[in-house]
């Protein structure tokens, strides 16, 4: 990998330096074959620089590490914008076959094997803290991975194996009736209340904090932290004490 893309990682994808030897030698492998194989495209005047490529592609590997396999095949490109203005002005098809997931104030969009689309300032602010438990790439890329085979993106992604999907169907729905009664009655959640808007919103946004503030999701919804450190096969918080 160029020398310069260690530091790309370094600064643009907080989790990377504490992620261990093994983990991190993945992740770099990983980073160098989706920058090759995608289409990335620079939209409204954005010129791309490796930085950018980079700084997705080591943020969205990031969340199939624990997988060997993943790769995001049914994304054929990423597009990128300089600023929010996409969200707000981009064509909704009207069937034809695409779903679409958009979200408007997250700036950034899934479409079913089509491009993932993104703000590039979004990217970075996601990618250098842990924001608040937003990051733009791990949303829009958790869309993908629920679109896996399901254009209608349930919020039940493909699971590895049966225990898992037990587990998940007995805590995930309930998980999310939860954050819709708290985010009705006005009372504070850690969960964005964008999750309550759809089960796939939920899988979204819990895949965020999952990966920005896995400690405290672990402590104040833990059966939620153990369906998601299943399903990923990754256990953010313990990159929190390397
Ligand atoms: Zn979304």
């Amino acid at each position: 990998m160029p020398p310069n893309w260690s530091a790309i990682l370094r600064h643009n994808v907080w989790q990377y330096e504490r992620l261990d030897r093994k983990q991190r030698e993945r992740l770099d492998a990983w980073v160098r074959v989706f920058h090759a194989e995608r289409n990335w495209e620079g939209c409204d005047g954005l010129e791309l620089t490796d930085e950018i490529r980079v700084t997705i592609a080591g943020q969205a590997g990031l969340i199939v590490l624990g997988h060997e396999d993943w790769y995001f095949d049914r994304t054929p490109s990423i597009l990128v914008y300089p600023d929010d203005y996409v969200a707000r002005d981009v064509a909704r098809p009207a069937g034809g076959g695409l779903t679409i997931v958009g979200d408007e104030s997250r700036l950034g969009e899934a479409w079913y094997r089509g491009p993932v689309i993104l703000s590039w300032p979004d990217v970075l602010e996601g990618g250098q803290s842990s924001n608040g438990g937003h990051n733009l790439v791990i949303h829009e890329f958790a869309h993908q991975l629920d679109m896996i085979g399901d254009p209608e993106a349930d919020g039940e992604p493909p699971m590895p194996d049966v225990e898992t999907a037990e587990y998940w169907r007995e805590i995930v729905p309930e998980e999310f009736e939860r954050l819709c009664r708290a985010c009705g009655s006005g009372q504070p959640t850690l969960l964005d209340c964008y999750g309550a808007s759809s089960p796939a919103e939920f899988f979204s946004v819990a895949s965020e904090v999952f990966f920005q503030r896995p400690a405290a999701l672990r402590v104040r919804h833990p059966q939620l932290y153990e369906a998601f450190r299943r399903f990923y096969r990754l256990d953010p918080e313990q990159w929190l004490g390397a």
